[in-house]
């Protein structure tokens, strides 16, 4: 089942929550909308699930080519999980499971021993076998979201919605979630739209990935298009951790913190004032110059207790930035708290003074 939104606007009171926003989910493709807080995902979930009325003038709701537009929650056959433990805290797992499936309609409600047979096949799809008769105050949360997810699929919806269903559980266990979530959808071909706040779980689990800013939508694309090609300057800082420089962009060269580098990544960006940004992974460190257009750098902080080691340095113009490198680079150069380096960018990004927002 695709989804298409078209043009949606929605207005509370005067306040624009979203802002013409445009986007088609392709059928068993799983979607992530990733944006910071208040940046309208909920928003845009809701009304895509039909819990919400987008503002008159919007365009069509498409699941599959039909107009939503009139249809009610019940007919859209979308599963939903919400980021805190919606289920029933006086019902068993079994009983939350099986809750969708007793409330049906008499004339296509399943038989008991039908409702049994679903209610184990859900659970041992989410790895819950032998806690169906426990209670949710029983379970890890991780657990309950695994329920929840059981919930949602028991009607056999063709769209799953999940707002930040991870959201609450510490780091380790999202992980694990998220991986498993990404076997999950693969395994049951349903089409997913996925909300969250964080970069990485999205770069991991979805196929392509939205991101909003403010209502709006900044970039669509696969997490390497991304990752790699960020096209605005809210993308490149909110996907992974970057140095950004003040510099100003002169004869097809950018000039920054006492550096002068040729790039063909202008970015069409004019001549004048222009931000530079660059990766901590895109620096290359030496203790000598090498020839490349380098900046001197003193060594602030070091943080080596991780697969990389990050150096919290500052630039002689005054700026401070961040570079990384292998542990096995860090132990050759022999670099100390307090030294002198010498950074040279292997990447960067220019936007210029028209490009930002
Ligand atoms: P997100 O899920 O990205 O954090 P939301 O979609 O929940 O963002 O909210 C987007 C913006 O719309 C926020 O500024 C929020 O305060 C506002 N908003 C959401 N729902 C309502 C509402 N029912 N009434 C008024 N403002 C709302
Ligand atoms: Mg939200």
């Amino acid at each position: 089942m695709s989804i298409e939104v078209h043009h949606l606007t929605k207005t509370f009171g005067t306040f624009a929550a979203l802002r013409d926003v445009s986007l088609t989910v392709l059928s068993g493709e799983l979607v992530a909308i990733l944006g910071p807080s208040g940046s309208g995902k909920t928003t845009l979930l809701r009304i895509i699930a039909g819990l919400e009325r987008p503002d008159e003038g919007s365009g069509p709701i498409l699941f599959h080519e039909k107009d939503m537009a009139r249809r009610n929650v019940g007919d859209r056959q979308v599963g939903f999980v919400f980021q805190h433990y919606a289920l029933f805290r006086h019902m068993s797992v079994f009983e939350n499971v099986a809750f969708g499936l007793r409330v049906r309609a008499r004339f296509s409600r399943p038989s008991k021993q039908q409702i049994r047979l679903k209610v184990q096949q859900l659970l041992s799809l989410v790895q819950m076998e032998g806690m169906a008769e426990r209670y949710p105050g029983q379970l890890s949360g991780g657990q309950r979201q695994r329920v929840a997810l059981a919930r949602a699929l028991a009607v056999e919806p063709k769209v799953l919605l999940l707002d930040e269903p991870f959201g609450a559980l510490d780091a380790k266990v999202r992980q694990e979630l998220r991986r498993w979530l990404r076997r999950l959808h693969d395994e049951i071909s349903i089409t997913s739209v996925f909300v969250t706040h964080d970069q990485d779980e999205a770069l991991e689990l979805a196929d392509r990935v939205v991101v909003m800013n403010q209502g709006a939508v900044e970039q669509i694309g696969t997490p390497d298009e991304l990752f790699h090609h960020p096209k605005t300057e809210f993308v490149m800082s909110f996907l992974g951790q970057v140095n950004r420089f003040h510099g100003r962009v002169e004869g097809g060269k950018v000039l920054f913190a006492s550096i002068t580098v040729s790039t063909p990544r202008l970015e069409g960006a004019p001549a004048g004032h222009a931000r530079v940004f660059i990766r901590p992974h895109e620096l290359d460190l030496d203790l000598q110059e090498n020839g490349r257009p380098g900046l001197k750098a003193f060594v602030l902080r070091i943080y080596s207790a991780g697969p990389t080691v990050r150096l919290e340095l500052a630039a002689e113009s005054g700026e401070t930035f961040l570079a990384e490198l292998s542990q096995d680079r860090f132990q050759a150069l022999k670099i100390s708290a307090g030294s002198t380096i010498f950074v040279a960018p292997r990447d960067l990004r220019v936007f210029g003074s028209g490009n930002g927002r």
